[in-house]
């Protein structure tokens, strides 16, 4: 291994030697080839960007890294399924869609990751949310590798029988890439328990066991109490740990949230448990402003309308007589804590700007990579608490990771102790933030300190098992 170590690490200082004779960083030549053979992916690349350069002091460091090529291997996946999803709808017609498994890297365990259905869906997309998962998973301290997955098939609009009939169709093809000890998939955006239910299904039909191959199952049947909420609950902690670094707590403030799918449902819970006043909520056509605040009667219309029902959040506007802003996204809004629970790249730069100005002191995000680059350079630049996604919302996959150890020892445990080991998990991930993203006038860089805590992890894991 020495021997081809050194022989890839004179190929690299060879290769890096640019035209001029000046050379290039390794952190920024790994970056243009993932441009180059992942031409079209903008999502991928912006992750691996973000995530490079703040690793880049370690690696200099670590010159092992370069000898045995850790870098070119993490940011290439073990592994990429795409397939064909046939199904039939409730007119008899066949609809095609196409299915993705991205298996990003099994260091430190077996793949682990959410599957997302929505039209957006497309391998960029599941390769920058499998990258990041790699990370996430590591700073959750849990034996879990990254992965993500899902189809650009929209449930929005389906019946219940159409759902089914995709979920059984695309599971048809996934079960053979999946297993307890293997890949353990769960939900994401447009996967909640209706899906798991029938994606879990299918599994135990075709394999002909019941085993603990997804997570974010129903109570009934091996799920794990407090899953719905880790998510939310998860990211809440996270912020409230973020304020008692400034003396500050949730108490009495105001807070934006986005979203009003699972993360937002629940995030919006607890900030209200902790004092918090939440006045947003949203989906992909506008958001509602509540300046009394959500409360938990108008939060329950809210999982009603959303989970039950499948409405739209402007039917809020109407039940409860506030303001709803069409097309808009809820960053106009004062607000002491912003918690994007949507999507990817929904807070620009300019939205950056009107928060800060607005006096936001804190964003901690539950959607993955919900702030575009230059939204992340505003908030780093005016120091306020900016707590990443792979950081903030680790608490999904954490508590799924609980759920696995649950679904081993056959042993379900109580709402308590589940919650007790969030709580513990996210406090955990925050003080891996302060160790590695502390800078010497104090601030916490929290990009820097969740990129470097889950890099180091995952780096030794690869180092120790050699060029595989
Ligand atoms: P849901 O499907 O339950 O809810 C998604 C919410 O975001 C809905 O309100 C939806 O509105 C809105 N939304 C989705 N796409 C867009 C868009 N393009 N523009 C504006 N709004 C949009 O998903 P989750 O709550 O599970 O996931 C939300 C985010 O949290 C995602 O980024 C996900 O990756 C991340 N996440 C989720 C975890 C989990 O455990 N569920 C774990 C870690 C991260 P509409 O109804 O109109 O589509």
């Amino acid at each position: 291994m020495c021997i081809a170590g050194e022989f890839i690490y004179q190929n690299f200082i060879n290769q890096r030697i640019g035209g001029e004779g000046v050379p290039m960083s390794y952190v920024n030549d790994i970056i243009e080839q993932v441009i180059k053979r992942n031409p079209n992916e903008p999502e991928f690349h912006q992750a691996i960007k973000e995530v490079l350069p703040s690793i880049e002091p370690f690696i200099e460091e670590n010159r092992e890294i370069k000898n045995i090529g850790i870098l070119e291997r993490f940011v290439e996946p073990e592994s990429q399924i795409i397939f064909r999803v046939s199904w039939v709808d409730d007119n008899g017609k066949a609809q095609v869609n196409r299915g993705f498994r991205v298996q990003f890297n099994s260091s430190i365990g077996p793949y682990k990751g959410g599957l997302r259905f929505h039209p957006t869906v497309n391998i960029g997309i599941m390769k920058f949310l499998a990258f990041e998962q790699i990370l996430k998973n590591s700073l959750t301290g849990l034996p879990m590798g990254g992965a993500k997955g899902g189809s650009d098939f929209d449930p929005k609009g389906k019946s219940d029988g159409e759902v089914m009939r995709f979920c059984q169709s695309f599971m048809t093809e996934l079960f053979r890439h999946i297993g307890a000890d293997t890949d353990v998939p769960a939900g994401d955006i447009g996967v909640g328990g209706r899906e798991i239910g029938y994606l879990f299904g299918q599994y135990k039909r075709l394999k002909n066991e019941f085993t603990g191959v997804l997570t974010g199952k129903g109570i009934e049947w091996g799920g794990s109490l407090i899953r719905p909420e880790a998510t939310g609950y998860g990211a809440t902690y996270f912020a409230e740990e973020m304020l008692s670094t400034r003396s500050e707590s949730f108490q009495g403030k105001t807070v934006c949230i986005s979203g009003s799918g699972n993360v937002a449902q629940y995030a919006t819970e607890k900030v209200t448990q902790l004092g918090g006043k939440v006045v947003t909520s949203s989906d992909s056509n506008g958001f509602i402003y509540d300046p009394k605040g959500i409360d938990d009667e108008k939060l329950k219309f809210i999982m009603d309308l959303k989970n039950v029902k499948r409405g739209r959040i402007k039917d809020y506007a109407e039940k409860f007589g506030v303001e709803y802003f069409e097309e808009k996204r809820p960053w106009i809004i004062k607000c002491d804590i912003a918690m994007p629970c949507a999507t990817q790249n929904e807070i620009n730069e300019d939205e950056a700007k009107m928060l800060v100005k607005n006096g936001c002191m804190a964003v901690s995000e539950g959607a993955n990579m919900p702030s575009t680059p230059e939204a992340v350079e505003v908030f780093l630049k005016e120091k306020i608490l900016y707590g990443p996604g792979k950081a903030a919302n680790a608490g999904g996959v954490a508590t799924s990771g609980l759920e696995m150890t649950q679904n081993s020892m056959r042993l379900p445990w109580s709402r308590e102790e589940v919650d007790t080991r969030l709580h513990s998990i996210m406090k955990n991930i925050h003080a891996t933030c302060v160790k590695y993203g502390s800078k010497e006038d104090g601030f916490i860089n929290y990009v820097d300190g969740a990129n470097i805590g889950g890099f180091v992890k995952v780096a030794n894991a690869m180092i120790a098992q050699g060029v595989v």
